[in-house]
């Protein structure tokens, strides 16, 4: 099959589409007759930039950069968050939104993969900066989102107040009110409960599923925590609940550490007070890095893209990496791991939690019919168990890395619903 090489980004920049590349490089191999419509994972259907022109509170007027990018629609609506981050590039969204179709169809929601950011610090904007800022790319992306269309989410920087200013704009615009175009937005407005903790609550779920294989006991199970945003701090304090030590933990203020363990929960009271784990009494400091580096069973990267490297990866001490953020490690990373016998539960199954319960949210929407927590909570476990013990299944058989296994199952069904949908036109 022939193709041009994308030309609208740089592919020696070696940023997070290009990991994601890497990663269906490898599973292409596995994939039989359906790598001949491989090239469908490897270019985004279509990319929306926009420019978001909004009032400051000094009366200027300042512009940012917003995107929001449709990987593949295949097996349903696009589906992923909105990142507002001062790093937030084209390739970084194209790579979260590839992500999303590979992670929808490994938990087999019914959806495609998108995802969507504003390059911007939004620590450095007032509340109401920050609600202009939503609403006005909420509009100027209006074209692509929809209930039936595209529905983003929260993502790093955003959170059920942004989701709340996203429906409402959009419902605005087309005259009526229409919870489902966003999800994870608050439960008086039609959002699901369980939804907050969902993301944590399936990292929890694939590191006791990787328990169970490894034979390893989660109860006083030393657990190290990169980032203690909505996954992080979610994913903490049910550990905590299950009786793991939470040994270290760290975001963008700083790094502590307690072998004893530390209580999410106090900490979660500190954080609000002060603005970040930094300055914790009950835990010493160590350098940022250092908590993806301490002794521990399980290591929950729950923050950013591209963490574990080449730099670091021979120095993790757990036996269990759990992917809360996407793309925290490297395929370099990846293979230093496997060497040391580090298992590896990738982003693109273990922290499919959180659009899962997003999926229950859009279908509550449409019926106008909602369930209970427990309900939610049972349904969201036994989807991500189903998921990672099929992904398990093609690791054990085939031999291969559990992300290359995830790839193989969700790529096949991607590929499977292109082959029988047929070329248009
Ligand atoms: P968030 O904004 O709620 O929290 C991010 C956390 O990371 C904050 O505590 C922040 O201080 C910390 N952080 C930022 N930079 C850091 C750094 N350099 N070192 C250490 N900590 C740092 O975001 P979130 O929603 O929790 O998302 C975290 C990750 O999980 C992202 O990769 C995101 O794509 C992924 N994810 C989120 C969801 C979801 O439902 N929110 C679902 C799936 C995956």
């Amino acid at each position: 099959m022939r193709s041009e090489p994308l030309s609208y980004i740089s592919s020696e920049n070696n940023g997070p589409w290009e990991i994601y590349l890497e990663q269906v490089e490898r599973v292409t191999p596995y994939l039989g007759k359906l790598a001949y419509w491989v090239e469908d994972l490897k270019r985004p259907k279509r990319i929306l930039i926009v420019d978001i022109p909004i009032r400051m509170d000094d009366g200027s007027v300042a512009h940012f950069e917003g995107y929001r990018v449709h990987h593949n629609t295949f097996r349903g609506p696009a589906k992923g968050g909105v990142r507002y981050h001062p790093d937030v590039t084209l390739s970084e969204v194209m790579a979260l939104a590839a992500w999303m179709t590979i992670k929808n169809a490994a938990v087999g929601v019914p959806y495609g993969g998108g995802k969507g950011g504003i390059r911007v610090d939004p620590r450095k904007l007032s509340t109401g900066e920050i609600e202009r800022l939503t609403r006005r790319y909420t509009s100027e992306i209006g074209i692509l989102i929809g209930p039936n269309k595209d529905i983003p989410a929260p993502d790093v920087g955003t959170a059920e107040r942004e989701m709340a200013w996203m429906m409402d704009t959009y419902s605005m615009n087309i005259g009526h009110t229409t919870p489902g175009v966003v999800t994870g937005k608050p439960v008086q407005v039609g959002g699901s409960l369980g939804r907050r903790d969902a993301t944590g609550r399936g990292v929890f779920v694939a590191a006791a599923v990787a328990a169970e294989k490894l034979g390893m006991n989660l109860e006083g199970a030393r657990v190290a925590i990169q980032g203690f945003g909505n996954v992080g701090n979610a994913a903490a304090r049910i550990f905590h609940d299950h009786k793991a030590r939470i040994v270290a933990v760290s975001d963008v203020t700083g790094a502590i550490y307690n072998e004893a363990g530390i209580d999410p929960y106090d900490l979660t009271q500190h954080v609000q007070s002060t603005g970040g784990v930094r300055g914790y009494p009950k835990a010493e400091p160590i350098p940022a890095m250092d908590v993806l580096t301490v002794p521990c069973e399980f290591l929950i990267p729950a923050a950013l893209e591209k963490q574990i490297t080449e730099a670091n990866a021979w120095k993790v001490q757990c036996k269990v990496v759990v992917e809360g953020a996407n793309g925290p490690t490297t395929p370099a990373a990846d293979d230093i791991l496997a060497e040391r016998g580090i298992l590896v539960v990738p982003d693109v199954v273990a922290n499919a939690g959180g659009v899962t319960v997003s999926y229950f949210e859009w279908v509550q929407d449409f019926n106008s019919y909602f369930w209970t927590e427990a309900e939610i909570n049972q349904r969201l476990e036994q989807i991500m168990r189903n998921a990672l013990e099929a992904v398990w299944q093609v690791h054990e058989e085939r031999k291969v890395s559990l992300r290359t296994a995830t790839y193989i199952v969700a790529a096949t069904r991607v590929l499977e619903s292109r082959a029988l949908l047929g070329l248009y036109p």
